[in-house]
């Protein structure tokens, strides 16, 4: 209906604009001359606003399904810039062999939130150890078995194998103490951080990126856990 519309108020325009030259032109010559010049013009808005359409509205559904123009939905483009960019391209988070789409995602989600250069330590996740894993977990997608500190943790759920898993939660020994009590259980909480693969360690410990003998040598070993935190 509206198309007509709009074809119409185009058409009557032209008309409307016409008079002059046809009273000028004279003879039914120049009225079929005329009348085919409208005929031309009402197919060539017709054929342009097809045009606009055809191109219109997939662009539309494409907008929407990305979630750009629903209002209250953030799409991935803002969520990328409040978490502080997209991350490193060339990252040590890319170079890893996974096994599991939930490496990946922890992996990916590594990258593009908590890339090298802004370490957790150094942005709001201080003596947050626990937090800081739950939180890439949670950006991951993945649930986790909640418990009051790390230590709880590791004496609920980890696995004391050499052969840690791309993506677990490992865990301090022990042996560490941080010179807390944690209020729930009375433990001291320890530390927890994630195997990234490749020897090495992410944690919201003040050298974010430990190999693996490092992160041993100063936290001792507590074995490991996917999700148990
Ligand atoms: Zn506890």
């Amino acid at each position: 209906m509206e198309q007509t519309a709009v074809i119409k108020t185009a058409n009557t325009a032209k008309t409307a604009g016409a008079p002059g030259a046809v009273k000028a032109a004279g003879p039914a010559k120049a009225d079929r001359r005329k009348k085919s010049a409208d005929i031309a013009c009402l197919l060539f808005d017709m054929l342009v606003l097809a045009l606009v359409v055809w191109i219109a509205l997939p662009a539309l559904d494409e907008y929407t399904a990305a979630g750009i123009i629903t209002p209250g939905k953030v799409s991935d483009a803002e969520r990328t810039l409040e978490s502080g960019g997209e991350g490193d391209e060339d990252s040590i988070f890319n170079h890893i062999t996974i096994e599991s789409e939930q490496q990946a995602a922890i992996l990916e989600a590594l990258r593009r939130r908590w890339p090298e250069r802004k370490a957790p330590w150094d942005n709001g996740y201080q003596g947050l150890c626990e937090t800081w894993v739950c939180d890439v977990y949670a950006s991951a997608g993945i649930p986790v078995s909640g418990s009051c500190c790390a230590s709880e943790s590791r004496d609920k759920y980890a696995v004391w194998s050499e052969e840690i898993p791309v993506g677990a939660m490992i865990y301090s020994g022990p042996e560490y103490l941080s010179g807390y009590l944690c209020e729930d259980c009375g433990k001291d909480p320890g530390h927890v951080a994630i195997y990234i693969g490749d020897g090495k360690v992410a944690g919201s410990q003040s050298q974010y990126i430990m190999t693996l003998e490092e992160f041993k040598e100063y936290f001792g070993y507590g074995g490991w856990s996917f999700g148990g935190s």
